[in-house]
């Protein structure tokens, strides 16, 4: 199994490896630039070696680079939109340089424009940045509904990659978001599952957020809360753990936890494992 948690990598990307390890982790997310969306710390030259000699040495990864959050492709405003536009753009070229093969975003929030109009925005800012030449994976972020926020529904996933000119695209698929945006993995496991696969492809999940919840099933809320802790409960975890097409998957825990607590985590995750 792959699982790691979200991690800084302002001491460089091999020391982001090393501290994954202390911690049992064998993967980690990071933010390419301060998640508030400042500017991006200039890579040095022999990090990308060092980092891919890190990779190799202990067979970690893929890594998982997550987009800030202050993005917003379906913006209303034009300015906010092209300021996304060229952050992101940054981020390919970043994570094209240092080989990272998974890139993680928030899709948008519409902010009262409708939701056709906020997702055409998406597909558009994303087409104009998108080359073919890249070789990463961009994963589209289930997200729990909160708000104007797009890509609570399946089915809105599914008309952003059907209309991008971009074909490495998958999901990455969010535990608490996808409970608070209405489907219940917690008492149905296998008919959201099932229902995934018949309207986007279960093969299309190339990325797990591993989030217990503070807020009850249907809050459109987002608040993350530590694994076996919340309303989703440990048996939810094993129902992913065990099931077949995620073996290979990797798992990113976003849970309120200090270091320490992610070790015991992902101890805990390796458990449930039948
Ligand atoms: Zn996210």
């Amino acid at each position: 199994m792959k699982i790691g948690f979200h991690i800084t990598t302002s001491k460089g990307f091999h020391y982001a490896i090393n501290e994954s390890i202390k911690y049992k982790a064998n993967t980690f997310q990071f933010f390419p630039r301060n998640p508030r969306g400042s500017k991006s710390r200039k890579i040095k030259n022999d990090e990308i070696s060092k980092f891919n000699e890190g990779l190799n040495k202990y067979n970690f990864g893929p890594v998982v680079c997550h987009g800030a959050y202050t993005m917003n492709l379906a913006s209303n405003k034009e300015s906010v939109r092209n300021n996304s536009i060229e952050l992101m753009k940054d981020d390919f070229e970043r994570i094209k340089k240092l080989g990272v093969e998974n890139y993680v975003f928030h899709p948008g929030s519409h902010v009262g424009q409708g939701e056709k109009t906020g997702l055409d925005f998406i597909i558009e800012g994303l087409n104009s940045i998108l080359d073919e030449d890249y070789k990463f994976t961009l994963c589209l972020e289930t997200m729990s509904g909160k708000g104007t926020e797009l890509g609570y529904d399946f089915k809105q996933l599914k008309y952003i990659m059907d209309n991008l000119n971009y074909k490495k695209v998958g999901i990455c698929m969010d535990t608490c978001h996808i409970f608070s945006a209405g489907y219940n993995i917690k008492n149905k496991f296998s008919y959201v599952m099932e229902e995934f696969d018949n309207i986007i492809g279960i093969n299309n999940i190339k990325i797990l957020h591993f989030n217990d919840s503070k807020t009850e099933f249907n809050s459109r809320k987002d608040r993350h809360e530590k694994i076996g802790l919340g309303s989703l409960g440990i048996d939810t975890f094993k129902s992913f753990i065990n099931y077949d097409y995620f073996t290979n998957i990797p798992i990113i825990l976003e849970t309120p936890n200090d270091l320490e607590g992610y070790k015991e985590e992902i101890e805990l995750l390796y458990s449930l494992k039948e």
